[in-house]
């Protein structure tokens, strides 16, 4: 059994250290809300600890799980209390938040100038997902890294994909999640603008439904119409974090983005809907 570090325990990163418990191996948590990880540590067997730097010390596999950008900075390569350059020799880094391409690279440059083996892996699937240790990996880095810590991987993962150098993973992430974010926005106000006609809404839903047009993903969503049960999963906050990351890496691409960039505003804009899931983007169109 291993010690492994999990640095920040959200919504995503709780579930991934209580799968990591459960397995067996031994676990410490950090969190900036430090309650987050109090409480979590005193339901289980982890322990938690007061920074990232204290908190990796031991560990031979840190797995962080944060916000953004700024998060995964400040979290990994702080000189102060950054988790990079505590770490023991031969440890590995995982970076499973969802982050930019850049970051992603950056923090692989940082891991090799400090002989810290580095693997970016961020994760296709939401909370029931993470709950049942089924996600979905995607991995930037050295492949070697890769099979030295696949079975602790494994532990969270219903599939690992290996996609080539660190950002390649956060560029495949960013394409699915715009993938999946402009069919929610399209389906939400074309579902929006149908509420407002003569067609009886429910009938229309129910149809859509039925059609090869709607993916699996969007058919889930749809049956959350009917009772307006937006409790989150994938909150919008993210999901207009995820599209400010994928219309700035077309940017750096040159390559031309009209779709993703109008379904961004429509995210962006969303305030009302910040702590709902995805799918309550509808709740911006529907009568
Ligand atoms: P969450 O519940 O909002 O958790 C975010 C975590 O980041 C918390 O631990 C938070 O700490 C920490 N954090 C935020 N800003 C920070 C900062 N400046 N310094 C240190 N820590 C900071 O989000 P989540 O749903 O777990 O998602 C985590 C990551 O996974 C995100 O990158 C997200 O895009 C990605 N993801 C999410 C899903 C999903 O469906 N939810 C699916 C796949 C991937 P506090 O408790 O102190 O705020």
């Amino acid at each position: 059994m291993a010690s492994i570090t999990v640095l920040g325990t959200g919504e995503m990163g709780s579930r991934m250290a209580t799968n990591f418990a459960q397995a067996g191996h031994n676990v410490t948590i950090w969190n900036r809300t430090q309650e987050a990880a109090l409480s979590l540590a005193g339901e289980t067997t982890m322990s938690a600890a007061q920074t990232p730097s204290e908190a990796v010390k031991e560990a031979d596999v840190v797995v962080s799980m944060l916000a953004d950008d700024a998060a995964s900075r400040e979290v990994w390569l702080d000189s102060g209390s950054g988790a990079l350059n505590a770490m023991k020799n031969g440890a590995v880094a995982v970076e499973s938040s969802t982050i930019t391409p850049t970051m992603a690279r950056e923090l692989a440059a940082a891991a090799e100038q400090q002989g810290v083996p580095f693997l970016e892996a961020p994760v296709v699937g939401s909370r029931p997902q993470a709950d049942a240790g089924g996600l979905f990996y995607l991995i930037g880095g050295d492949a070697a890294v890769l099979e030295s810590v696949r079975s602790i991987i494994g532990v969270n993962a219903g599939g690992i994909r290996h996609m080539g150098a660190a950002g390649d993973a956060a560029t495949m992430k960013l394409a699915i999640n715009g993938l999946f974010g402009i069919q929610v926005a399209a389906y939400a106000e074309i579902v929006g603008l149908l509420s407002r006609s003569t067609v009886e809404t429910q009938t229309a839903i129910d149809l859509l439904a039925g059609l090869p047009i709607t993916s699996p993903a969007l058919q889930r969503i749809l049956a959350l119409y009917a009772d307006r049960d937006f409790a989150p999963n994938f909150p919008v906050r993210l999901v207009a974090k995820d599209f400010g990351y994928l219309t700035a890496l077309a940017d750096e691409l040159n390559a031309a983005v009209p779709v993703s960039a109008a379904t961004s505003d429509v995210y962006s804009s969303a305030q009302a809907e910040w702590e709902l899931d995805i799918a309550g983007i509808a709740n911006a169109y529907l009568r």
